[in-house]
């Protein structure tokens, strides 16, 4: 059977989910969006997605036409109907069809859109042997031109800093903010380890506020490893003893190397692997325990 879409309420074929050419989501990238994975058929933090997909339409001016409860019950049948319960769902809001022109408040019927499928976003080795990232020369949206926080149908920023990281050969790359400082990744958040320290940018550097990463420090302080989000440069990432990624698609990732240069000895640190092991008992936990 093929894979089945909800749109705006409704399951069909993969084929027939279409929207309009004159959606705003497609003429100009307006709407919001979640990326979020399912385990053992629950939905990891999936309060939290829903709440940071309400925060980023908020941010828009975008009513979503529905609620956190039954959008919520939505994406447990999409899951259900594909018979998918380690799977990947992203949630899709567009602004709905409107004229040829910027106005929103000319459009109508926000599209809602419920996509559950698999995912594999990085191959297996790299778990095991660590990530190579290069720094992008394109930086993160300014937060005073386009909050990096709002998680929008409009990713044209990460895309070319992508495509640098594709160029020089690396799955991902290192963006830095207006301020030369730390950001993120084009779709990750960063941490480093530094003298038995966990440290990552904070929300401020201009970066999305990722669920994976508020998971992790939450991790970290439960295993009593300090941590703290503080401003850095790339020279810290260059002198780290570890480094590592959070999202969820990639869930935790070590990295090995940022633009050629070895971080620490060039493998997977103990704290990172500690935090990957801890990383996969609390999804394990956290999701089988909703279906008791
Ligand atoms: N930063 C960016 C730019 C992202 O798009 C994402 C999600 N893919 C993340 C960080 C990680 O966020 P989360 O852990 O909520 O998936």
């Amino acid at each position: 059977m093929s894979l089945q879409v909800n749109i705006n309420g409704r399951l069909v074929p993969k084929a027939e989910a279409t929207v309009s050419v004159y959606d705003h989501g497609l003429l100009y990238g307006d709407g919001v969006f979640e990326g979020m994975r399912s385990y053992s058929g629950t939905v990891f933090q999936l309060d939290a997605h829903l709440d940071r997909l309400w925060e980023s339409a908020r941010a828009i001016a975008l009513e979503i036409p529905t609620t956190k409860e039954e959008l919520g019950r939505a994406v447990m049948e999409t899951l259900q109907a594909n018979n998918l319960s380690d799977g990947y769902v992203r949630l899709v809001i567009t602004r709905g069809s409107g004229t040829l022109g910027l106005d929103p408040t000319r459009c109508s019927n926000p599209q809602v859109i419920i996509i559950a499928d698999k995912i594999a976003l990085y191959p297996e080795e790299f778990y095991r042997d660590g990530l190579d990232l290069v720094t992008a020369s394109t930086i993160r949206n300014h937060p005073g031109a386009l909050s990096p926080r709002i998680k929008s149908l409009n990713y044209l920023n990460n895309i070319m800093a992508k495509l640098e990281g594709l160029r020089a050969g690396c799955v991902e790359a290192l963006m830095l903010n207006h301020n030369g400082e730390v950001a993120e990744c084009t779709g990750d958040n960063i941490f480093i380890v530094r003298r038995g320290r966990l440290l990552t940018p904070p929300v401020d550097a201009g970066i999305l506020e990722g669920i994976t990463r508020n998971a992790v420090i939450a991790l970290a302080e439960a295993e009593n490893i300090p941590v703290a989000e503080v401003t850095m440069t790339r020279h810290d990432v260059i002198v780290a003893d570890e480094c590592f990624l959070t999202g969820s698609a990639a869930e935790v990732i070590p990295v090995v190397r940022l633009d050629g240069r070895s971080i620490g000895d060039g493998k997977p640190g103990p704290i990172t692997e500690r935090l990957m092991k801890a990383f996969h008992r609390m999804v394990r936990s956290e999701t089988t325990s909703k279906l008791a």
